[in-house]
């Protein structure tokens, strides 16, 4: 693979860390946990959607856009890094955000709502959830067409060929760093969301041959859905990249169990993670995707899932801002 053919912007000073899990390891037994520090990528706040946008910016800024539109929940982090990431590059930014729960949007919400309101969003578009996103982008940007602005539009959570390339990027990373720390990882667990992040680590991960198996844990969709979607943008990837071959059907590893009662739901076993992770490793997770991905990486742990193996890898993607809209949950009661 050669990723310099793609245009990139840079938003994070060197790479993230690979962090051994020392308490919470000697708490879970074995295999050890190691976590790729992914929430610290650059940008206001961090998270994985950092890594997409270096794609994308370039892109939107190559095709000469002034404004970019792009969509989430309300307590969006792909909204509120992409925003930031138009503020680094002086470009206007409009946010689409979709009301999944009934009645939930509040403009004076906390959390990344209030990271919107911030850094400055040029407009919010809130629509009822189910709604047809992209309709209403390309609404918000012919609107702006007929001004004579040049807007870009980027799809929920970055998550196309071209955003799905940073995280390419990073599987390559990932295997560099772990070759000089000489640590052999036997599996990554990630969050699965829109897709990019988990298509596009296990995309770099067999275009290097390097058989470690990438684990999505699902916080929206049901199994075959998703992994569909995965596949999917693997297939694109593959043909951005020229690969010989992409990923197949089978190398795609979803588990829907850990969503609960839906996106963005709170669940029992997402708060103890949170407070687990938060008082062993003080690293904090967020209440949506990375609380949930290691509610699901204990779960496996717990029922021997991992037993033949030494190390596991998880990806921290970020998203941490969005506990403070969630606090009412996390005091003890
Ligand atoms: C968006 C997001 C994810 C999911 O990544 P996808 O590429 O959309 O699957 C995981 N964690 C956090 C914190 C996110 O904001």
């Amino acid at each position: 693979m050669n990723l310099c053919q793609f245009p990139r912007r840079r938003y994070t000073v060197g790479i993230t860390p690979v962090e051994k899990l020392e308490r919470l390891s000697a708490l879970v037994g074995s295999p050890t946990l190691y976590c790729k520090r992914d929430d610290l990528l650059g940008l206001a706040g961090g998270g994985n959607k950092t890594r997409k946008l270096e794609f994308l910016m370039a892109d939107a800024l190559a095709k000469g856009a002034d404004t970019i539109i792009t969509c989430g929940a309300i307590q969006s982090n792909h909204c509120r890094l992409t925003l930031a990431a138009a503020n680094k590059e002086g470009l206007f930014c409009q946010l689409v955000l979709e009301q999944r729960v009934p009645n939930s949007y509040d403009s004076l919400a906390s959390g990344n709502n209030f990271l919107f309101n911030l850094l400055g969003v040029e407009a919010v578009h809130v629509v009822d959830g189910g709604s047809n996103l992209k309709e209403k982008m390309d609404t918000v940007a012919n609107a702006l067409r007929a001004q004579g602005r040049k807007p870009y539009i980027i799809p929920g959570g970055g998550s196309n060929a071209i955003g799905a390339l940073g995280y390419v990027a990073c599987a390559q990373e990932l295997l560099q760093q772990l070759f000089e720390m000489e640590l052999n990882i036997d599996a990554i667990v990630c969050t699965s969301g829109s897709a990019g992040t988990h298509a596009g680590l296990l995309t770099g991960i067999v275009a290097s041959n390097a058989h470690i198996p990438v684990i999505g844990i699902c916080i929206n969709r049901k199994k075959e859905e998703q992994s569909q979607a995965v596949y999917d943008l693997c297939n694109q990837l593959a043909l951005k990249l020229n690969l010989k071959e992409g990923p197949a059907y089978d190398d795609i590893i979803v588990f829907e169990e850990y969503i609960g009662e839906g996106y963005s739901r709170v669940t029992e076993d997402m708060l103890e993670a949170v407070k687990l992770v938060a008082r062993t490793e003080a690293i904090l997770l967020d209440p949506v995707y990375t609380g949930k991905t290691m509610a699901g990486l204990l779960d496996l742990q717990r029922k021997g899932y991992f037993n033949q193996m030494q190390n596991i890898l998880f990806l921290h993607t970020g998203g941490s801002p969005a506990l403070f809209a969630y606090t009412g949950y996390f005091f003890d009661k």
